[in-house]
This record gives structure tokens, C-alpha cells and sequence, in this order.
């Protein structure tokens, strides 16, 4: 029989970092399901992955996705130490044919901040769901729907639409500045980008030897969150308390990352640290059905331009949504911070760090520093032979991007379950319209972004100065105690 577990073994044999991921690797159609008993463990305290028991037919699907895909289930010995370990990635919940395993739905949260006279309801879309909202109205896969979702959240009632690719270019002006720093002393290289919470949860697991290489960039997703309820609220003369503040994500692990209890900076700054950054996640599916709920067709509306002064946005800042659009944004403003001139046609369209291989490598020259050799990982299974070559230190590499779902945020957990499994069709499809935006984008770059330029002159000063660090930056938790990784798997 041809089916899930058999392609899976295949996937698991095929030597990581070589063919990568294949056309159709998980496209399984053949027999599927197949009949492989059991399932991941999910307990009701998970802030990001729920289940209904009546729906779970044991099929295994879920296992499958968790161990050779995310490689989190069967990584560490059983019985479980003391907390079931998840990286709240969702893969399980693109897998699971019955749809018995869903994000922890929150829009009742959302419609009720809604129905408040009192807050001003804010809401960011990130770069990955202007390719799949769609696909939600019976778009085709990959559709652009970037004005129209800003259309329609207005239609929803909020108060304000801002682009998590505005706070994409803030993040490439701060983990840029951090790159060089590292380059040119040298001190803990290679640098780890740190955008996927999924990813630095399995960090904080498996290879918490491994942190000093991690950025401490926050996410694009929290970066905007602190600046909105800081910056934005001064700027507007708004109270923090009085915003609250939505994510739109095609991710489950972004409901974990703000809950983090140190993801509160504005609070802190105005001196109330019970005010949170960002107040609940949305996943790109249950945004849809919040639309549905209101009789908002994204199909029929005209488009809308972000809000000022978190909406704009650079072809760097868009490509995040995609595997190895953070290190070609990176790159490109790198460039510029050590040469002070743009960067040469190559690194805008730098095809090496593209596509869906496994793992990438590529490198460049940055005039005054040297050779910069640089990985892309998405998927964690093929993570874990690039981190294992880190910890032996026998790799040369500057920069790795890592990423926990096959394809990045464009295959996220959260985005609409369009093919079951996730295809690679599909990715592609999301993928080749966000490249096409940047493409066509009159700014490249994420220096280029007068909104964030604006920012670092009325507020931070510069990327990495005091403001911008107890603002936009963060640290880890060693996780490794929770568990006990097998040797052999
Ligand atoms: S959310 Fe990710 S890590 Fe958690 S059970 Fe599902 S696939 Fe595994
Ligand atoms: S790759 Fe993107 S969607 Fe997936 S866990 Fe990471 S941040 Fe979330």
C-alpha cells in the first residue's frame, strides 16, 4: 500500500540538507489516510492547539506530521518529564483529515473587543496571509488579496489595519545591525534569526546549548505589538490601556509567543506590565470565519491601503512570509549598513535562498567584512542535521534562517487547509505572488521604509540603541530540563 506512512519513511531516509523537499513530498493522495494507530499528545493547557475527542479517529496523521516533519514527537523519551511537549507549529492540525485538531479558536475575544465602546481595536496581517485569505472564498490558491483583507477587516469594525510587513523592516533594521555586530567580533556566529516562535521553542527543547547564537529580535508580530502600544498610542494620543491589540497570523505558535510573560515591553515602559503587547492571535482561518460570521464576502471588495503609521511596507518586509525571504532582507540591508549604497541587482532576487530545497546555502561578499556564508532550514527535521553541525562546530556558516513549517509562514499551521495534506502546489502558488510583490515593489529594502526611518528618528534613535533593545528586543528560557531527548531515533 502506498500511503502516508510509507512516503513519511521515505522522507525520513532521504538524507536531509541533499534532496530537501521533494515536488509533492507530502501529497499523499494515494490511500489516504492510511490506518497508522495513535495520536500526538495535546492537553487542555496548550494556548494554541485544541482537540475535539468526538472528531479523532486514531488514524495517526498527526503523529506522522509531528515526528518527520516537525521531528518534536518521538525526539524525546517517554514517559514525559513534567509538560507535554509542543511547539504549538499546528502542522498536526494541517494533517488531521477529520479537522478533529484546530487552532484554540479566540475570535469570541476579538468580537467582543469589537463590541466595545471603550478600546480601540488595532489589527495586523502578516506578510503570508495576503496569499491565502483567499483561498478561504473560493479564491485560487496563492491569490493576492493584500487590499481587499484590509477592506474587509475596516467592514469588521476595526479601528486600525496595520501590516506586520512595516514591523518586518524594523525587525531587518534591528537583526541586520546584530548581524554585523557579530561579524565583525566575531561573537556567536553563526547568527540564529529568531521570527518563528515555533522554531525558538524547539530551541529552548532541544539545543538550548545552542542560544547565544539566537537573535534577540522579537518577531515582526511582537515588534509591532510593543512599538503600537508605545509609539503608535503617543503619536495618536491614545491610552495603552484603552488599545487592544490583534494579530492576524498563518500561525498557532504566535497564540503561545504572546502569551510569553516577557512579551509585555510596552507595558513596562508605561508601568503597568499587565498591559500585553499583543492581546490575542488569530489564525488566516478563523479571521475567515469571523468574516463569514459578519457576511463580509473578501471575493467582492475593492482594495483598501494600510493605516499610517505602521502600514508601510518594502518587498523586503513582504518576502518574510516565505523560506528564505528573512535572510534575503537581511542581506540586502546588511549590504547597505556596511556600504551605505543599495545593494546590486543580485541580492533582489538572490534565487539561491529561494525555493523549497531542504536546506539552502549560498554566500556573499559584503564589501569591508568579507564572505558571508549563510543556511536556510524550514521544517525542523532538516534543522536538526544543520544544529547538530553547529554544536560539533564543524560548520562555517554566518547566518542560518530557521523556520518550523515546510515552506515558512506561507505553510504555516494557521493557513487554510486548501489541500489535505499541505501541498507543494499550494506553497508555491503563495509563494510566487509574494516574490511577485516584492518584484514589482518601488522600494526593495528595508531602509528604504520612511514609516520605520520616521520611528528610529521620533523614537528609538537607531537599531540597537537602549529604547530599541528594551523594546524590540528579548531573551530565551532554557527548556531542556522538560524533557529527555532520545539518542537515537
Ligand atoms: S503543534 Fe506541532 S509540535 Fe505540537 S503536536 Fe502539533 S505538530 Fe506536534
Ligand atoms: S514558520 Fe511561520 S507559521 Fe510556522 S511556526 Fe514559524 S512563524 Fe509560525
Amino acid at each position: 500500500m502506498v500511503g502516508a506512512g510509507a512516503v513519511v519513511a521515505g522522507c525520513a531516509s532521504e538524507p536531509a540538507g541533499g534532496k530537501g523537499w521533494m515536488p509533492n513530498q507530502y501529497n499523499v493522495a494515494a490511500n489516504w489516510p492510511v490506518q497508522v494507530k495513535g495520536r500526538v499528545p495535546i492537553d487542555s493547557s496548550n494556548p494554541a492547539i485544541d482537540r475535539d475527542d468526538t472528531k479523532c479517529i486514531l488514524c495517526g496523521q498527526c503523529l506522522e506530521v509531528c515526528k518527520n516533519v516537525v521531528s518534536v514527537y518521538g525526539y524525546y523519551e517517554l514517559p514525559i518529564q513534567n509538560d507535554i511537549t509542543c511547539i504549538h507549529c499546528g502542522q498536526c492540525t494541517m494533517w488531521c483529515p477529520t479537522g478533529a485538531i484546530t487552532e484554540r479558536n479566540e475570535i469570541k475575544k476579538v468580537q467582543a473587543a469589537l463590541a466595545s465602546a471603550d478600546q480601540h481595536v488595532i489589527v495586523q496581517t502578516a506578510p503570508a496571509i495576503r496569499v491565502a485569505l483567499g483561498e478561504e472564498f473560493n479564491l485560487p490558491p496563492g491569490s493576492l488579496v493584500q487590499g481587499q483583507q484590509v477592506t474587509a477587516l475596516k467592514k469588521a469594525g476595526f479601528d486600525a489595519v496595520f501590516d506586520t510587513s512595516w514591523s518586518a523592516d524594523l525587525t531587518i533594521m534591528e537583526e541586520a545591525s546584530e548581524l554585523i555586530k557579530r561579524l565583525t567580533t566575531g561573537k556567536a556566529l553563526p547568527h540564529f534569526t529568531s521570527c518563528c516562535p515555533g522554531w525558538v521553542k524547539f530551541a529552548e527543547y532541544f539545543y538550548a546549548d545552542l542560544q547565544p547564537h539566537l537573535s534577540s529580535c522579537k518577531s515582526p508580530q511582537q515588534m509591532l505589538g510593543a512599538v503600537a502600544k508605545s509609539y503608535y498610542a503617543k503619536e495618536k494620543g491614545i491610552a495603552p490601556e484603552q488599545i487592544f491589540s490583534v494579530a492576524v497570523m498563518p500561525c498557532t505558535a504566535k497564540k503561545f509567543e504572546c502569551q510569553r510573560p516577557e512579551m509585555n515591553a510596552a507595558g513596562i515602559l508605561r508601568g503597568n506590565p499587565a498591559i500585553r503587547d499583543v492581546d490575542v492571535v488569530l489564525t488566516t482561518r478563523e479571521l475567515a470565519n469571523l468574516l463569514k460570521s459578519n457576511g463580509i464576502d473578501l471575493s467582492r471588495l475593492v482594495d483598501t491601503p494600510y493605516d499610517s503609521v505602521l502600514g508601510e511596507s518594502t518587498g523586503a518586509g513582504v518576502i518574510f512570509g516565505a523560506t528564505g525571504g528573512v535572510t534575503e532582507a537581511a542581506v540586502r540591508t546588511a549590504y547597505y549598513l556596511v556600504t551605505r549604497q543599495d545593494p546590486p541587482a543580485a541580492l533582489l532576487q538572490w534565487e539561491n535562498v529561494r525555493g523549497l530545497k531542504g536546506v539552502k546555502e549560498a554566500s556573499v561578499e559584503l564589501p569591508g567584512v568579507g564572505t558571508v556564508k549563510v543556511a536556510v532550514c524550514h521544517g525542523l527535521r532538516d534543522a536538526r542535521v544543520v544544529l547538530e553541525k553547529v554544536r560539533k562546530q564543524q560548520s562555517d556558516w554566518h547566518f542560518i534562517e530557521f523556520m518550523a513549517c515546510p515552506g515558512g509562514c506561507i505553510g504555516g499551521g494557521g493557513q487554510p487547509r486548501t489541500s489535505l495534506p499541505p501541498s507543494d502546489e499550494v506553497r508555491k502558488a503563495r509563494m510566487a505572488n509574494l516574490y511577485k510583490l516584492d518584484g514589482t515593489a518601488v522600494k526593495r529594502a528595508s531602509y528604504q521604509n520612511k514609516e520605520v526611518m520616521d520611528l528610529y528618528q521620533k523614537f528609538l534613535h537607531a537599531p540597537l540603541s537602549e529604547e530599541s533593545e528594551s523594546l524590540l528586543h528579548t531573551h530565551y528560557v532554557d527548556r531542556s530540563h522538560q524533557l529527555k531527548p532520545k539518542e537515537k531515533v
